[in-house]
């Protein structure tokens, strides 16, 4: 369904929260997205007619439990262009990231010690990998950003090294709405036999993703970021590489034979997870990923992007406004406005009922790179906004740059 301003009101219609909140203006679509009726039906529905722990029994419930456990597994994974044994549910993003962050070192050949991030993370990408970096040894490094906001490829093909144990960099960056060059950085990363690892927490809702067209070992994102319910996220693994890592969390579910003194694990992907599983969570977001698959991402892509130039266009005219996001960029605009501090700004849109975010966003050290001090404000688009949206964004913002004249 090619999207248009008329089709982006009528797909508004299918979220609850828009009737719930009259006029309500939201752009804050990078923190976490709004969710259809569909998939709040499908939470309901599974407690009111499935509820049971999968795995934990075998009657009747129980197993009509695991097989919507399966299915929902097998549509992430196909969502992604992964097989379903490739694809371990987490809590979110930042769980997946942290997952590998404890569990990669017994995979890392000896030599290599060196992990490579980009300027542009967010701190769920950098704070991980910092850590672990001081654990063991390793040294972290970072691939900087251009003047454009862009990547600077020359500087990660400078620094991906024969070192480089890990490279790990977002598909999307949550604050330029930069759309990195997945694949031809996971080829240079390749050459040089690092592990690749993308944070795709603001990509899968926006573009089309193939986890193998890219080639990468790793792709992490969140549920919540892409319609579907809070408190489930996913990480996407090569088969061989999860067979091969040790577990993260240790406990129920996650072995195959357990005596007083050792254990054995079971078969990917339920090595990774440990505990009774989010199953409600899990049908919710294979139901977030069938609204979007009807919508089709390319659809999504093409209108989010039309948006994001309005709205690109419509900021760059109002004196005082700096924007901090690349021209093309995906479904996200940050800018600051001189004179008047973000969370005055966010503040007083707020009041006429806008929702935007701002702050450092979770990338203090972009903020540095980037010379703002008190941060950023962001706009970021779901394909359900329109143009009335951006139209009374900026209407909003100039009342606002007017009363600050007057201070
Ligand atoms: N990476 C990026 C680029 C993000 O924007 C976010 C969320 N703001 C995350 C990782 C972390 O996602 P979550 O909080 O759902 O784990």
């Amino acid at each position: 369904m090619k999207i248009n301003n008329n089709i982006a009101k009528k797909l508004k219609k299918d979220f609850p929260i828009f009737k719930n909140s009259p006029g309500l203006v939201y752009l804050d679509n990078a923190a976490t997205s709004q969710r259809p009726k569909q998939v709040i039906k499908a939470v309901i529905g599974f407690y009111e007619k499935e509820n049971a722990n999968p795995g934990r029994g075998i009657h009747t419930l129980a197993e009509k439990a695991m097989i919507r456990y399966n299915e929902a597994r097998k549509i992430v994974s196909n969502f992604v262009g992964a097989d379903s044994k490739e694809i371990v549910f987490t809590r979110n993003a930042t769980e997946s990231l942290n997952l590998l962050s404890y569990t990669l070192l017994s995979i890392i050949p000896k030599g290599k010690n060196e992990i490579l991030l980009t300027e542009m993370e967010h701190h769920s990408n950098l704070v991980p990998w910092q850590q672990m970096a001081k654990r063991s040894g390793m040294v972290l490094k970072f691939v900087k950003i251009k003047e454009d906001f862009t990547l600077d490829l020359e500087d990660a093909k400078r620094k991906i090294t024969e070192k480089t144990a890990v490279f790990a960099f977002t598909a999307v960056s949550n604050v330029l709405g930069t759309i990195n060059p997945m694949k031809e950085l996971t080829k240079i990363a390749k050459q040089k036999g690092a592990l690749v690892i993308i944070d795709g927490a603001q990509a899968v809702s926006h573009i089309k993703v193939n986890v193998k067209d890219i080639g990468c070992d790793f792709f992490a994102f969140s549920s919540h970021k892409m319609l579907g319910p809070g408190g489930i996220g996913v990480l996407y693994g090569r088969k061989e590489l999860l067979e091969k890592m040790r577990p993260f969390n240790f406990g129920g579910g996650m072995i195959s034979k357990v005596t007083k003194e050792n254990s054995e694990w079971a078969e990917v992907p339920h090595k990774f997870e440990a505990g009774t599983q989010h199953i409600a969570d899990a049908v919710g977001l294979a139901e977030a990923i069938k609204y979007l698959e009807k919508i089709d991402m390319k659809n999504v892509s093409e209108w989010e992007k039309k948006l994001t130039e309005y709205a690109y266009s419509k900021l760059s005219t109002i004196e005082g406004v700096k924007i901090y996001s690349f021209k093309n960029s995906s479904s996200i605009v940050s800018f600051t406005l001189e004179g008047v501090h973000g969370h005055d700004i966010a503040e007083l849109l707020n009041r006429d009922k806008i929702a935007i975010r701002a702050g450092h966003q979770c990338a203090m050290p972009l903020m540095n790179v980037l010379g703002v001090k008190g941060g950023v404000c962001r706009i970021s688009f779901s394909f359900y906004n329109t143009f009335e949206d951006v139209d009374k964004l900026i209407k909003s913002l100039k009342k606002v740059k007017e009363k600050f004249k007057k201070r």
